[in-house]
């Protein structure tokens, strides 16, 4: 996708903001039975609650909110002082592979300097389908990974909707600054349980930034999910364009726990508005897949960026359902022991958090997601 494409939206967003419904963050993480995984710096990094940490996080979608995070592609000099330290950490132990940073002039393809293969060991780049260690491409025999990217924007709540009235749960591959300028419908898909996964903070290829600027735009997705629902710390993440290499998903890992899920189909729905693509050949496309083995399972790459992008899952949905598939969000189907989106889930740490270590719930408003959408 463009970077062009991410900016329509952007702008579509600050139009209908005003209009999105009021919602609340009533779900709280249930204590006492959620745990950190207190073995990976990522423990140290996100302490979900005010007793733990000492701040006082604000209420989702007004101007204090706000305020907490960049309006941009993020300033590397001001992120936490802890990131940038466990990031040289990980370096010092030897545990971030020392490869040449990727350039995409134009916003195609990244390519590497000569001598360094994309696709051989030393890089694995997944933009050349190499698919690195622990990276998820494929879903379990039978099963539908049901899972969205670029929201939240104003499309979005269509979507929420359709799939609130299907009883479905998707995981929404989310954009950090997308969630500064729309957050009710944030609230929505955490309202309506969806999984939050992290794609980033303004959606660069991430082989073309520095071992700093991949932690800052990793670390903001995570802090805001991190303190807009009371305090899960996402598990999963995606890499924009699904470009990731060896190092790119050592510092997602090492630093912040993330895992990574790219796709095995793509329906390039992005393009659909830009003629790209056409909604008869997602249908082909998708009626082809759906229809075919079921073996391995489908992680099919879909966006909630535009209407159309919607409908063509619209569309697609009965044919899921007629074909007998599982449908699941993906995040779920990731790891069958411990399927869950968060890495402080049960199972995932080595003790109980205490009581009062969760946000309580607190009303929202509309006037103050308005605030925030006025900083681009
Ligand atoms: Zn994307």
């Amino acid at each position: 996708m463009l970077f062009s494409t991410l900016l329509l939206p952007l702008f579509l967003s600050l139009l209908s903001v005003a209009d999105a419904h009021s919602h609340r963050l009533n779900k709280r993480l249930p204590s006492p039975s959620w745990h950190h995984a207190r073995d990976h710096p990522v423990h140290a990094l996100f302490r979900r609650d005010p007793g733990d940490d000492g701040q006082d996080y604000p209420d989702v979608g007004t101007p204090e909110w706000s305020s907490k995070y960049p309006n941009g592609p993020p300033d590397v000099t001001k992120m936490p002082a802890g990131w940038s330290n466990a990031l040289k950490a990980a370096v010092s132990a030897g545990k971030i592979p020392n490869i040449p940073v990727s350039s995409s002039p134009g916003n195609v393809n990244p390519t590497y300097p000569a001598g360094h293969d994309p696709n051989g060991p030393e890089i694995c780049s997944s933009t050349y389908k190499c698919r690195g260690q622990g990276e998820i491409w494929d879903g379990p025999d039978g099963t539908f990974g049901l899972g969205f990217d670029d929201g939240p924007l104003p499309p979005s709540g269509r979507l929420y909707d359709f799939l609130r009235e299907h009883n479905e749960t998707p995981t929404d591959f989310m954009i950090g600054l997308y969630i500064l300028q729309n957050s009710q419908m944030f609230l929505q898909a955490v309202d309506d349980e969806h999984d939050i996964a992290v794609h980033t903070w303004t959606h660069p290829y991430m082989t073309t930034q520095t071992n700093e600027q991949v932690v800052a735009q990793l670390g903001w997705t995570m802090q805001i999910i991190h303190d807009s629902t009371g305090g899960r710390i996402p598990k999963y993440w995606r890499p924009p364009y699904g470009d990731s290499d060896n190092r790119v998903r050592a510092i997602a890992k090492e630093i912040f726990g993330l895992e990574c899920i790219i796709w095995n189909q793509d329906t390039e729905d992005w393009s659909l508005t830009t003629n790209g693509t056409t909604p008869q050949a997602i249908n082909a496309s998708m009626t082809h897949w759906l229809t075919g083995p079921k073996s391995p399972g489908l992680i099919i790459l879909e966006h909630e960026l535009s209407d159309q992008s919607v409908q063509a899952f619209i569309d697609a949905y009965p044919v899921i359902v007629q074909n007998g598939w599982k449908i699941e969000s993906v995040a779920q189907l990731a790891n069958a022991t411990n399927p869950s989106a968060y890495r402080n889930a049960p199972g995932t740490g080595d003790g109980p958090v205490t009581a009062g270590d969760i946000l309580a719930p607190t009303p929202q408003t509309t006037t103050s997601a308005t605030s925030s959408s006025s900083a681009t």
